[in-house]
């Protein structure tokens, strides 16, 4: 045996074997899981041996769906998370173009802002940007990645100007004389994204090595990351970043590639390159085609049956026509693909599931387990569509800390009640699997949990959880990280569960999360991280 570890408090997630003392690794995969006795058997002169002291250990996190390179091109720009006003972003962004020695006429972007923290919500303009600089192009991108606000200079070198304002799929907003304010949603901000600086392999690399270091910290061993959406970056390049990565061994985590294709020509080149989900290997896999059906709920972009409760002049914006969305999914579908799709509204969530069924009538395909991706606002008959389609739910309990404040002012008492219904979910016997979406939120899995588990914020609010009713278990939610995530990429037959034959991989806790309160298991830590039988984290 290459390695033991003994006296640990094994959650197994395997209904044979549940619990267990040790496990005994050979060739990054669990060999022996069972009792101390009956794995110190196998022990031989060279195995390495790890006391766990009795702490508990689970499979390794699976988040199932996040932007790794993203979040990890996030440590190259200015954080704004966690400021409350618009001078506050000023501050921050003056220091941070100071501290890099950032020159003028060069772009500057920041990321995380959030006007609903604000001490007045009301969102920046371009005029406030300009007093952080005007020789710079500022671009600073909301929390929610459907809205960016940009400078003066920024708006004048990306050629926005008062004569080509509009795009469709998209908006810059205008003042009362079609002079644009700097705000830009949707197709708006791409277009925006596609006029910053570019990023290079080696950028791409880096990005990917210091996200997947803070991934294993955290527990993670799986990432299904939807990465393709780098401003300036063709998705070659993401795919020659991750290859020469696993070429030279430094991969740390499991990627399933989420693969954001969104029109007809970009998934064409993509298939004539031959490239199909589940090919690959246990380290990096193509995954989905990923695709975005509309917005998300705080910039009132997420697509509704009926308008918002507190908008009524807009119920969200699509990101297709019936059409079009039937078009890009069957093509997918009939070229062997997963198809997994951003829909945050219940109208887009109907227009998906209407595509997915044209698709799969015309072309019936054995279990090609399609995925809707958040499936925040439902109703009673999309809840029931997941179990009759055996369409996956990938759901992300810690958004729940910010929508748990803002959803029934956006979408009323009524609709909320069927809403974030993952509960229900499980009760229908939906395979759901959990996920963080970061860097839309952090991909700490534990206060992902301990939202599922007690739906309340991340400072207890409120006291009795919010629609208590749809609570998860501690099982469910540890089993939507695990084995439901594995589930979504095909792979629940080698990972997910500590269960002999499958890839050694782990997360050793702090504290056993069945046995404390729930509200603490938001603080319980990540002591160790197996990847493949070794050891690539300890506190
Ligand atoms: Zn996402």
């Amino acid at each position: 045996m290459d390695l033991i570890l003994l006296n640990g408090k094994f959650e197994t997630m395997n209904s044979l074997n549940p619990r267990a003392e040790a496990v005994a690794i050979v060739k990054g995969k669990f060999y022996k899981v069972g009792s101390n006795e009956e794995v110190l058997q196998l022990k031989s002169s060279d195995t390495k041996i790890i006391d766990l002291k009795g702490n508990m250990v689970v499979p390794g996190f699976n988040d199932s769906h996040m932007h790794l390179a993203m979040f990890g091109s996030n440590l190259l720009e200015c954080d704004l998370v966690g400021t409350e006003s618009v001078d506050d972003i000023i501050e921050r962004m003056q220091d941070f173009i100071q501290k890099n020695k950032i020159e003028p006429g060069r772009w500057v972007t920041g990321k995380g802002w959030n006007e609903d923290y604000f001490n007045i919500r009301m969102l920046p303009t371009r005029y406030d940007l300009d007093k952080i600089s005007t020789e710079h192009n500022i671009c600073l991108t909301r929390a929610c990645y459907h809205t960016c606000v940009v400078n003066s200079k920024g708006l004048e070198t990306a050629g926005v100007t008062k004569d080509n304002v509009q795009i469709e799929g998209g908006r810059f907003e205008v003042d009362e004389k079609g002079v644009p304010i700097g705000i830009c949603r949707e197709k708006a901000l791409k277009y925006i994204y596609s006029k910053l600086p570019s990023y290079n392999v080696e950028d791409i690399k880096k990005m990917i090595r210091s996200a997947s270091d803070c991934a294993v910290s955290k527990g993670l061993t799986s990432i299904q990351t939807d990465d393709f959406m780098l401003p300036g970056v063709e998705f070659e390049q993401i795919l020659e970043a991750y290859k020469e990565l696993h070429d030279s061994g430094e991969l740390k985590v499991r990627i399933y590639e989420q693969c954001l294709l969104p029109t007809m020509d970009k998934l064409q080149h993509f298939l004539e390159k031959g490239c199909r989900t589940g090919e690959g290997d246990e380290y990096f896999k193509f995954g989905p085609l990923k695709l975005l059906a509309d917005g998300s709920l705080g910039p009132r972009t997420a697509y509704l049956r009926e308008p918002y409760a507190d908008q009524p002049s807009t119920s969200g914006i699509p990101a297709y026509s019936q059409d079009g969305l039937n078009e890009i999914v069957k093509k997918a579908h009939d070229a062997g693909m997963q198809i997994a799709v951003h829909c945050i509204g219940d109208k887009a969530m109907y227009m998906v599931f209407e595509a997915f069924e044209n698709a799969c009538v015309q072309n019936p395909r054995k279990d090609p387990r399609h995925t809707v991706v958040h499936c925040q606002i439902t109703d009673e008959i999309l809840l029931d569509k997941f179990r009759e389609d055996n369409v996956v739910a990938t759901i992300q309990p810690i958004f729940l800390n910010y929508d748990l404040h803002m959803a029934e002012g956006r979408i009323g008492k009524e609709r909320v009640k069927t809403s974030y219904n993952w509960k229900s979910l499980f009760d229908r016997g939906v395979h759901v699997a959990c996920g963080s979406d970061c860097p839309v939120e952090p991909f700490d899995v534990l206060p992902g949990i301990y939202a599922a588990v007690t739906r309340k914020d991340l400072k207890g609010y409120p006291e009795n959880g919010w629609l208590p009713e749809q609570k998860l278990s501690v099982y469910q939610a540890l089993y939507g990280f695990t084995l439901g995530s594995a589930y979504a990429s095909f792979e629940e037959n080698i990972k997910g569960s500590i269960e002999e034959g499958k890839l050694a991989d782990m997360a050793v806790l702090s504290d056993d999360i069945y046995q404390i309160e729930p509200d603490k298991i938001k603080d319980v830590e990540v002591m160790m991280t197996f990847v493949n039988g070794k050891l690539v984290y300890k506190k």
